[in-house]
């Protein structure tokens, strides 16, 4: 099985570091400052029976000028060719308005779309669980998976998933 795979979300939530754990190299900066990536950056991960390109995005948000608005066609760029799309959250996440934004462009997509909820390693699972119940109904998630990018918690299982819907 082959395809593409967008991380999105909101500026640091932790997408460069996912990809990072996924090809497990480091090809994305990873700043606790926003707006360190500024283009996507695509990532190839191969295995038995797969390979998937996974691509990450800078964060998204509103477009006040030059360098935003082509940070915000990066984005748009890759939810055109993504067959899944893992939207990436927090597990406080507020749902802000970058963040309705970007739920009203992925609403266009027909790409599958994963809710992928990051840093469990310092968020109650709880808090993880009640913000998958409020997200549940806002797009049709076909998976809801919460992980942790830093530690490498649950990121084979995202992989598998990944796999099983392409
Ligand atoms: P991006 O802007 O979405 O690409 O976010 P980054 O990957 O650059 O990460 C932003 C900040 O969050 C950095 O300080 C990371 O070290 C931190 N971070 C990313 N993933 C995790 C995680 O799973 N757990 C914790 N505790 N911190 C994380
Ligand atoms: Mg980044």
């Amino acid at each position: 099985k082959a395809g593409f795979v967008s991380i999105l979300g909101r500026p640091n939530v932790g997408k460069s570091t996912l990809i990072n754990s996924l090809i497990g190299e480091k090809i994305a900066i990873v700043s606790n400052k926003p707006q360190t990536t500024r283009t996507n950056i695509q990532g190839i991960k191969t295995g038995e029976n797969y390979q998937i390109v996974f691509i990450d995005t800078p964060g998204y948000h509103k477009a006040k000028d030059t360098l935003n608005r082509l940070m915000v066609q990066q984005a748009a760029d890759s939810i055109d060719m993504a067959d899944i799309i893992f939207l990436m959250v927090q597990a406080d996440e507020h749902m802000g308005p970058e963040f309705r934004n970007l739920v009203k462009i992925l609403e266009e997509s027909k790409a599958t779309k994963f809710l992928v909820i990051n840093k469990l390693d310092i968020f109650k699972k709880e808090k993880a669980f009640l913000l998958a119940e409020k997200m549940f109904p806002v797009l049709n998630f076909t998976e809801v998976v919460p992980i942790s990018a830093r530690t490498g918690k649950n990121i084979d299982l995202l992989v598998e998933l990944a796999v099983k819907h392409l």
